[in-house]
C-alpha cells in the first residue's frame, strides 16, 4: 500500500514537471493559443426565442469591486437588443455574455450620473467594430444631446484613426458618431412585437431621471434606474414579469457612516448620509412590488455594494427569499406569451 502511494506521488510529480516544461515550449504555446482562439471565435450563445435579460452591471458607486460592474441591464430578443445604462466595466460583462453587439438597437440612459454613462464610448466602439453599420442611437431624458455631443467630440480623433487604419468598409465613418434622442415620458420605441416606454422617476437633484419598461410578446421587464420607491414607478411597472429596482440597505450604510465619522473621514460620512434620500430603501420595495402584481423583484445598483458573504447577508436582512439580489451575468429568460421565468 505504502509502495503504491509512493509510486503515485512520483508519477504525479513527473507529470507536473513534464507539463511545466511543455508549457514553456513555443510550439506548444502556439497550439494552445490557436485552440483557445478557435473556441472563443466560434462559440455562440444558444438562440432563445423570447426576451432575454442579462445583468451586465449590478454595482453602485459605493462599492468598487471587480466582481460587479456598474449599472447595466441588457434586454435581448431575436430582433432587438437594448442596453439600459452602461456603467464602468459593463463592456467586460457584455463580452462575457456574448451579447450581439453587431445588432444593437440602442442605448437607453436613465440619467447622467457617471456610473450610468461611463462606458458609452466603449459600447459605441465595440458595436462599430462588431459590424454595426448605422449610427448608435442613444435615448435619454433632457441632457442626452449634451452627453452624446461631448463623447462624440472627445472620441472624434479616435474614430478617424480607426477608419484610416482599418478602412471605411469595416468602419464606415457615418456609423462612428452616436445620435442622441431626447425622450419624454411615454412610448419612445415600438414595432409589432416590442414596445419601449419611459417614465419619470425620483432621483433629486437629478432631474429629469427616467425608468424604462419593455414589453415583448406578452412579457415585460421594468428597469427603475436610480429612484426612490414611488407610486408613479410602481404604476408604470404594474403587472410586469420582472422589476429591476435600485436598492439601498440603510442598516448597512448607517454602520458605515458611523465608522467613517469615527475615523475622521467626514467627506465620506457625508456622502453616505446624502445618498439615503435618493435610492429606494430595501424595506420599502417588497410590499409595493406585490401590490403592483410584479412576478419577480430583482434588486440591483446595490448601495452599498456587497463585497463578500457577510455584506451580502446583511444587505438581504429582512428580505424574503423570493427577492433576488442581482449579480453580474445573471440571466433571465422569458418565453413569449407565458408566465415562465428561467433564471441562471
Ligand atoms: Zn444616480
Ligand atoms: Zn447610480
Amino acid at each position: 500500500m505504502k509502495r503504491k502511494s509512493i509510486f503515485a506521488s512520483i508519477t504525479l510529480i513527473l507529470l507536473i514537471t513534464v507539463g511545466a516544461v511543455l508549457y514553456r515550449l513555443p510550439a506548444v504555446q502556439d497550439v494552445l493559443l490557436k485552440r483557445a482562439s478557435s473556441i472563443v471565435f466560434t462559440s455562440a450563445p444558444k438562440p432563445f426565442d423570447g426576451m432575454k435579460v442579462v445583468v451586465c452591471g449590478s454595482a453602485s458607486p459605493l462599492g468598487n469591486t471587480m466582481d460587479r460592474a456598474q449599472a447595466c441591464i441588457a434586454v435581448v430578443t431575436p430582433e432587438h437588443f437594448f442596453l439600459i445604462d452602461v456603467g464602468a466595466r459593463s463592456p467586460v460583462r457584455m463580452g462575457q455574455a456574448q451579447l450581439p453587439m453587431n445588432r444593437i438597437t440602442g442605448v437607453l440612459l436613465t440619467h447622467y450620473h457617471s456610473d450610468h454613462i461611463a462606458a458609452l464610448p466603449d459600447v459605441n466602439l465595440q458595436s462599430w467594430v462588431a459590424g454595426r453599420k448605422a449610427t448608435l442611437q442613444v435615448f435619454g431624458p433632457k441632457g442626452v444631446q449634451r452627453i452624446v455631443d461631448g463623447f462624440n467630440e472627445a472620441y472624434a480623433l479616435d474614430r478617424g484613426y480607426r477608419t484610416a487604419h482599418h478602412g471605411s468598409d469595416l468602419l464606415p465613418p457615418t456609423a462612428g458618431p452616436m445620435t442622441p434622442i431626447t425622450v419624454e415620458s411615454g412610448i419612445l420605441w415600438q414595432d409589432s412585437d416590442l414596445t419601449v416606454t419611459s417614465f419619470i422617476v425620483e432621483h433629486d437633484p437629478v432631474s429629469p431621471a427616467m425608468g424604462y419598461r419593455l414589453d415583448y410578446k406578452g412579457r415585460s421587464v421594468v428597469i427603475s434606474g436610480d429612484s426612490n420607491a414611488t407610486d408613479d414607478l410602481f404604476a408604470a411597472a404594474q403587472g410586469a414579469d420582472i422589476l429591476f429596482h435600485d436598492a439601498l440597505a440603510r442598516h448597512s450604510l448607517d454602520i458605515m457612516t458611523a465608522a467613517a465619522t469615527e475615523a475622521g473621514r467626514d467627506n465620506l460620512a457625508k456622502i453616505f448620509m446624502d445618498v439615503t434620500d435618493y435610492h429606494a430603501d430595501t424595506r420599502t420595495l417588497e410590499a409595493a412590488s406585490t401590490d403592483a402584481g410584479i412576478a419577480q423583484l430583482v434588486l440591483y445598483h446595490l448601495v452599498p455594494t456587497p463585497v463578500n458573504g457577510l455584506t451580502e447577508a446583511m444587505f438581504r436582512r429582512g428580505l424574503k427569499d423570493e427577492t433576488l439580489l442581482a449579480h453580474d451575468l445573471q440571466t433571465f429568460e422569458l418565453p413569449p406569451n407565458s408566465g415562465a421565468i428561467s433564471i441562471r
